[in-house]
């Protein structure tokens, strides 16, 4: 399993420091965020090193995701928030602080100030259009 001696998802998966864990399985780990946007703001990883979402594998990937899933479900009935986020950030302007994959499952209040949220305006639908066929080219099978 790679691993990354300098990051530190990597030094809480070795339990080199400390998290407040959630569930641990073979590929797979949740722990809380040390800071929360909301209660319950909690974290589900790989336990390998992917630095993002285009460096990990599929199906490491789908492992991840259902880990969140499992633990989305967990805060939505242990706490009830209005709303529940699942975020995952790629690269500096998406805010990615730490550089091994994860998900946030953020819960959500109508007063939280999470950056995300943003005012739907309508595109230009020639340029959608254009970026749509520009994207569908480098599909991978
Ligand atoms: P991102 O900005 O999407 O890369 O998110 C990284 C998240 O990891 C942030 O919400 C941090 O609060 C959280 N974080 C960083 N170090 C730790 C740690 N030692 N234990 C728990 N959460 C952490
Ligand atoms: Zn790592």
């Amino acid at each position: 399993m790679s691993s990354d001696p300098n990051c530190i998802f990597c030094k809480i998966v070795a339990e080199q420091i400390p998290s407040i864990k959630l569930h641990e399985d073979a590929d797979t780990l949740a722990f809380m965020d040390i800071n929360p946007l909301n209660p319950g703001h909690c974290l589900a990883i790989p336990k390998a090193h992917f630095a993002d979402v285009f460096s990990i594998d599929a199906a490491t990937m789908a492992k991840t995701a259902t880990t969140a899933r499992r633990l989305a479900r967990a805060v939505n009935a242990a706490l009830a928030p209005p709303g529940l986020n699942l975020v995952q950030a790629n690269g500096p302007a998406a805010a990615q602080s730490v550089l091994h994959f994860h998900f946030h499952i953020l819960p959500r209040s109508e007063s939280d100030v999470a950056a995300l949220n943003w005012a739907p305006k309508p595109g230009n639908r020639d340029e959608i259009a254009a970026i749509a066929e520009r994207i569908r080219a480098k599909l991978e099978r």
